[in-house]
């Protein structure tokens, strides 16, 4: 008789896997600097999951008491019938939040059918609001259709929409400022992340872009007062919390560099082409494409191997500033 299966998933370090990021795409229609290659080779589409088997993966953690669930990518809203996607998997039992990253360009008419198939909160990407430096980050991204796609989200009533900012010392530093003030004037919150060492690339020094989030909090203490806000169990991930004395708006801050914070991990990645990644910075990864589309057998199977690989989470990661890649894969093959 095969062990029964547990109703959560504990890893070997006693940390709950609540939390799955799904990528229903290595596709994207930006090339940002830090995430990708102006030149990428995208996967074949056989090797890519499909609709009804991401549904079935994300059902098997929900099942085993994944309890929220992000849609990313690449940019999940260039995968066609995602809206659909996002339908079925608002509606698994059990799962209490779906939520999404997106880069914003397709938002304008995406935001409100996404809001109405179950996504309660959205992360949207933007690094600058200078069109022209906006373009040169992303390469091919145009700042006037993502300010379209925020209106859009603002005006779809998600729960809470979040901003993404990546920053780059010479490149985007200098809108800090600027950033914070447009999230809170529309009620945004914000997140403000270091670079990854995820794959490689060529236009700028990770070291020397590196700017650690206590100096973007000296920065920003000088024009808002920032109230920490307090989130012992670490349920809102990573990101260390401010709210904006004043108004609603949060600031956080994700610093893989100076602040680990591997030992409040509660999550896993699936990639597009089904490989479960145990963790964000460590190469341990599963197969569970295989499993999924292995004709028949043990319906189990893909709980059983899901539940079996939580043993191999690593402990944490060991990312450094070193401009070789510690991760030889994208952010955007990884499901960022
Ligand atoms: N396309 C969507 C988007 O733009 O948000 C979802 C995927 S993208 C990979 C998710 C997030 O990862 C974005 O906020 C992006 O800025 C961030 N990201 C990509 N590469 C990164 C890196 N090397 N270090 C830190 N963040 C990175």
């Amino acid at each position: 008789m095969p062990a029964p299966l547990p109703e959560e998933l504990v890893d070997a370090f006693g940390r709950h896997i609540r939390y799955l990021r799904l990528s229903v795409t290595d596709r994207c229609d930006f090339r940002c600097v830090y995430c990708m290659a102006e030149e990428m080779t995208f996967l074949p589409r056989r090797e890519v999951l499909s609709l009804e088997e991401l549904e079935r993966v994300a059902a098997a953690f929900v099942d085993l008491g994944v309890r929220k669930l992000r849609l990313t990518g690449g940019e999940p809203l260039v995968r066609r019938g995602i809206v659909d996607l996002a339908r079925r998997l608002g509606r698994l039992p059990g799962l209490d939040e779906l939520v999404l990253t997106t880069n914003g360009a397709r938002l304008a008419a995406l935001a409100a059918p996404l809001r109405d198939a179950g996504v309660r909160r959205l992360n949207i990407s933007i690094d600058s609001l200078q069109p022209d430096r906006f373009r040169a980050l992303t390469r091919t991204g145009d700042l006037g259709r993502v300010l379209a796609g925020i209106e859009a989200a603002r005006a779809a009533g998600f729960d809470r929409i979040r901003l993404n900012t990546v920053i780059l010392r010479g490149r985007n530093d200098d809108e800090v400022i600027d950033l914070v003030t447009f999230a809170r004037d529309r009620g945004l919150d914000i997140a403000f992340i270091e670079e990854m060492p995820l794959g490689h690339i060529d236009e700028h020094s990770r070291a020397e872009a590196f700017i650690s989030s206590a100096d973007l909090r000296d920065r920003l203490a000088g024009h808002f007062r920032l109230e920490a806000l307090g989130d012992p169990a670490g349920a809102a991930g990573p990101a260390r919390r401010f709210r904006i004395a004043g108004s609603d708006s949060q600031v956080g801050f994700i610093s893989p560099h100076s602040n680990n914070f591997c030992h409040l991990c509660n999550r896993v990645r699936v990639t597009v082409e089904g490989r479960l990644l145990l963790c964000l910075g460590n190469e341990h990864s599963l197969d569970l494409r295989e499993l999924v589309r292995r004709p028949q057998g043990d319906p189990l199977a893909l709980h059983r191997a899901i539940a079996g690989a939580m043993a191999r989470k690593p402990e944490r990661h060991h990312f450094s500033h070193s401009d070789e890649p510690e991760i030889v894969r994208f952010m955007s093959t990884t499901g960022g």
